[in-house]
């Protein structure tokens, strides 16, 4: 049998403000352990990350985890479990995030999401993978992040293909059928 699917996951570290993303963080872990797909993640118990990888494991998917040594207080607070990896720098965490996902998927997050974002879009921009890149747009919350994208190829300052690269879905069934 082929492995199963590895699904990178970027998301907050925090609740966020309307409790539709923390819902779609827990049934993105219910989705990926339904799947049979496998978990790659930041390793944090907190936020809507730690409620992606909370929801997975309980759906009985398998989960990897990947943070630096100097987060695993911050982020880690119940310790870490099976199948981490600690690197010590926040690079060495997104290289191996992303060495081994087939696909990623961005929930609502923060600077740290959207740093990991930018960095396999602009990979993706420079040829130098062809992983599908998710963006789940919970609640609009992306919305203005697709704006700026637009805005940003009308203005002359992108190829209008950056937008291809961004599969834009509204909930997490949409990200489901995407990679189904
Ligand atoms: P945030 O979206 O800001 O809540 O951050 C989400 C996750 O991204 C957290 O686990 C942060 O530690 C992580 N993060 C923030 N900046 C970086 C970075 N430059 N490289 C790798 N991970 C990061």
């Amino acid at each position: 049998m082929a492995n199963p699917l590895s699904l990178c996951v970027y998301c907050g570290a925090r609740p966020g403000a309307h409790p539709a993303y923390l819902q779609a963080a827990d049934d993105l872990g219910q989705a990926i352990g339904d799947k049979g797909w496998r978990l790659v993640y930041g390793a944090g118990d907190v936020g809507i990350m730690g409620a992606v990888a909370a929801a997975a494991a309980k759906a009985g998917a398998a989960t990897l985890g990947i943070i630096p040594t100097h987060l695993v207080q911050r982020e880690a607070k119940h310790g870490l479990g099976a199948d981490r990896i600690v690197t010590e720098t926040m690079h060495e965490r997104k290289k191996v995030m992303f060495m081994n996902a087939d696909a990623i998927a961005v929930l609502p997050g923060g600077a740290g999401s959207l740093d990991e974002f930018f960095e396999v879009l602009t990979w993706a921009q420079l040829g130098l993978h062809a992983k599908p890149i998710i963006l789940v747009n919970v609640e609009g919350y992306w919305s203005p992040l697709m704006a700026l994208i637009h805005n940003v190829v009308e203005q002359g300052f992108a190829d209008p293909s950056v937008a291809e690269f961004i599969t834009e879905v509204p909930d997490v069934a949409g990200l489901v059928a995407a990679l189904s």
